[in-house]
């Protein structure tokens, strides 16, 4: 055993006495690939050191809000010069004005947002708005797909499409999910006969539209299709969860990226986090103007929050928002992290292992199957011992990925091809050890 990672141990046993499982989000805990979690003392560029100093090349990125990369000199800076106007006011500032029109205008969909501070309190948010918007309760989400841990959304599907769904988490009473229908993904059949059984009392249908909860699995355009006609026809508002896509995979987020097969379309509310806080608590959502004026003060929706609009998150989320606008951005960002997916899938096919990966803009995944997955079932069919072989074989060569097979993974600005490079080349000397 080395010395770092008895420094991580030292830290993880003294955390656990004080924080539960030691972690203040469970996937830190690295339950399911089992071992130790890293605990971080400094990041730069592509890469983080852990307690003793070992650097990693960092393919989570605070779970994707660091696309530029860590401590970005135009970010930091713009940091630093707000920190010394003041952390917190509870009043409305010009910064918070600059950032909402600034996603206003990269985001067309929306024609006003309001910020708050975590994709939680978002998409919690919205949901209330839609449902205080359309006077109805039921709410359609589905299965593998993640909104935060408001009550109503921590649910799994029920027995069949005339029932509602259970609670996922203890303490969440049956009778808080009983209007949320959890539906599979992909599978238009099932959304179909849902919408003709409970049309008239749909809310809104909420949609990961690149679901990166679930690994990294595309809505199909078939299904997104006829999630925005069904809404359309139903009078029931369609919400893009974009915490993690929104700016991440493209400079018009997921909707774009539909909007480029299906003409016209855009969803009636989106929800944003992650990036648009560029590391800082900073979380949106927004829609028409008449379902956004609804919200409090204006309207009877209530909503608020002490820290909502925050002076040095804005500051950060605005220098970021900058930054992804520069000319190719994207282009880059997209080319390293194909680079990225390709080398693996060819390493691993080297070495006999099942794999296939996707990616869109900065983010990516792969499962170690034959074929890319379209719903939770069939990504939940990865061999667990095998992915867990290759998180640990990675992390030993200093190669951070998600410790979770359901997890997406994010390449950032600061990511060079030799860092691709030598990624891959860690990943090829694992596979060649992967049990069969
Ligand atoms: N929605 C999606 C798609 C997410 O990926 C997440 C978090 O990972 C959330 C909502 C919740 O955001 P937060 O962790 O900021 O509460």
């Amino acid at each position: 055993m080395t010395q770092d990672i008895d420094l991580n141990q030292q830290l993880f046993a003294r955390a656990q006495k004080v924080i539960p499982g030691g972690v203040n989000s469970p996937v830190r805990a690295f339950k399911a690939v089992g071992g130790t979690p890293r605990f971080v003392s400094k990041a730069q560029g592509a890469y983080f050191w852990d307690a003793n100093g070992r650097r990693y090349t960092d393919y989570i990125g605070s779970w994707g809000p660091m696309i530029l990369g860590h401590g970005h000199p135009a970010v930091v800076e713009a940091v630093q010069r707000a920190v010394l106007e003041g952390f917190s006011y509870g009043a409305p500032t010009e910064r918070e004005v600059e950032l909402a029109e600034e996603i206003l205008k990269l985001v067309p969909s929306m024609d006003m947002v309001r910020l708050v501070s975590s994709g939680t309190e978002a998409g919690m948010s919205a949901i209330r708005l839609a449902r205080g918007a359309t006077g109805r309760k039921t709410l359609i989400k589905f299965e593998g797909c993640y909104h935060g841990h408001a009550d109503a959304l921590l649910v799994k599907a029920g027995s069949g499409l005339a029932t509602f769904g259970n609670p996922t988490s203890a303490g969440v009473p049956p009778e808080v999910v009983q209007h949320t229908l959890v539906l599979e993904y992909n599978n238009v059949a099932q959304l179909e006969e849902a919408f003709s059984l409970h049309g008239p009392d749909v809310a809104c249908l909420i949609i990961e539209p690149i679901a990166g909860n679930m690994n990294f699995v595309r809505a199909s355009v078939p299904f997104m299709q006829r999630c925005r006609e069904l809404c359309s026809q139903h009078g029931a508002l369609l919400v893009f969860d974009e915490v993690m896509t929104g700016f991440r995979v493209g400079l018009q987020s997921a909707q774009g990226v539909y909007a480029e097969s299906i003409p016209g379309f855009k969803p009636d509310m989106t929800v944003l986090g992650k990036v648009i806080g560029g590391g800082m608590p900073l979380a949106a959502f927004g829609g028409s103007r008449a379902v956004m004026e609804q919200l409090a003060p204006l309207g009877p929706v209530y909503q608020a929050g002490t820290l909502s609009g925050n002076p040095v998150a804005t500051a950060c989320g605005l220098a970021t928002l900058r930054e992804v606008q520069k000319p190719g951005f994207y282009e880059d960002l997209s080319r390293t992290t194909r680079l990225l997916v390709n080398g693996l899938t060819q390493a691993a096919l080297g070495a006999e292992v099942p794999f296939c990966g996707d990616s869109e803009g900065g983010m990516f995944g792969f499962f170690l199957l034959d074929a890319l997955p379209a719903n939770y079932g069939q990504v939940m069919k990865t061999s667990n011992p095998r992915f867990n072989h290759l998180f640990h074989g990675l992390l030993d060569r200093g190669v951070y990925i998600a410790p979770a097979l359901y997890e997406a993974g994010f390449v950032s600005a600061a990511h060079t091809e030799a860092d691709i490079a030598a990624t891959v080349a860690a990943a090829r000397e694992v596979f060649e050890t992967l049990p069969k």
